[in-house]
């Protein structure tokens, strides 16, 4: 993809775009690229890229990466790209990587905001947030929780956009990716890279909109007790999103509640890794009055002990979709035993 010289490809404004098409002009044959969506922004366009490793089947195992939801968030979209370049190198010289190829995917969309990223923003280029955007309402959050998404106006950060408006076109973008790629899936997990809360890594599932147990529980704390075996010293606290809070329009609830009415016996655990950014600035305070210093580490080598950190989750889940039988599809005594054990854990019940 030759950027050229026109001067109204947003592509030339954006470092993380421009490194992502370098990438994506040399996976000849390692993978293919597809743009899901070409966004506009004033006079400029912007591509929303998608790259898949890995056989066209859709029904063979997938793990998917998605990163840059939120445009603020730029260490969520370099961890996915920097992955992506690990693979390419693996791909084209390790032959269990190669084998691993031949019958499981691997997918990544690293920025999915590209017009936010560029303007520095945390919304879209029409300042929705696309966290907030899709068709879901959260139960119990009532009043001016701004945070938890809102309606009142596009000037205010976490706005979901008009009641009744079509979804932003990003969103629809994941959601037919979603639909197309993973809703066929034998097992399919999801990884959605953001930062700026908190100060420990965590792994949410499902959901943001109650507090009710989400129906893949059994799963999730097998994949859990999975990780808690295989990587002892991990970092991340394994939880569904609404122990932290609760959110309208969550994209991630409105696929899997689609996804399980579709396919009610089948596997699928959208995750949202939250990078616990609170931790950097606690290092760094004058980081604290940085709007991206926030969202983002600022010193170099912060950067790169990220950008390494979580290689070994994307590669664990990975062998997780390919080797599912110690988590996926539990035997129903099991799956009752998990499911107890899960609402113990993260219900309080
Ligand atoms: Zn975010």
């Amino acid at each position: 993809m030759n950027l050229g010289e026109n001067p109204h490809d947003g592509r030339r404004t954006l470092p993380e775009l421009r490194e992502l098409l370098f990438l994506a002009d040399h996976l000849h044959g390692l993978a293919t690229v597809e743009t899901l969506a070409n966004l506009e922004y004033q006079d400029k366009a912007f591509p929303l890229l998608a790259m898949r490793f890995g056989p066209d089947d859709p029904t063979t195992p997938v793990l998917a990466l998605f990163g840059g939801v939120h445009g603020l968030e730029r260490i969520g979209s370099r961890v996915v790209t920097s992955y992506l370049q690990t693979l390419m190198e693996l791909a084209r010289w390790d032959r269990s990587t190669q084998r691993m190829l031949e019958t499981t995917r691997l997918l990544l969309v690293p920025l999915v905001n590209p017009v936010g990223m560029m303007l520095n923003r945390r919304a879209n280029g029409n300042s929705v947030d696309l966290m907030r955007n899709a068709p879901v309402e959260a139960e119990g959050l009532k009043g001016w929780h701004l945070f938890g998404g809102h309606r009142l106006s596009p000037r205010l950060a976490w706005y979901r956009g008009r009641r009744g408006a079509p979804m932003e076109a990003e969103t629809q973008a994941i959601c037919d990716f979603v639909r197309r790629e993973l809703f066929q899936a034998e097992v399919a997990i999801s990884v959605d890279v953001h930062s700026g809360y908190g100060i420990v890594d965590r792994l949410w599932f499902p959901y943001a909109k109650t507090r009710q147990p989400f129906a893949g529980l059994a799963e999730a704390l097998a994949l859990k007790q999975l990780l808690d075996r295989t990587y002892a010293h991990h970092v991340y606290r394994v939880e569904p999103q609404s122990r932290e809070y609760l959110a309208h329009g969550d994209l991630w609830d409105y696929l899997y509640d689609e996804y399980r009415a579709a396919h009610p016996a089948g596997c699928f655990i959208p995750f949202t890794l939250e990078l616990g950014s609170w931790a950097w600035v606690k290092k760094n305070w004058p980081q604290f009055f940085s709007l991206l210093g926030m969202f983002n580490p600022r010193l170099p080598h912060r950067e790169r002990r990220i950008l390494r950190r979580h290689v070994f989750l994307f590669d664990f889940l990975y062998r997780a979709v390919q080797s599912s039988s110690p988590w996926a599809y539990p035997e129903p005594p099991r799956r009752e035993r998990l499911h107890h054990q899960g609402l113990e854990l993260w219900y309080g019940s």
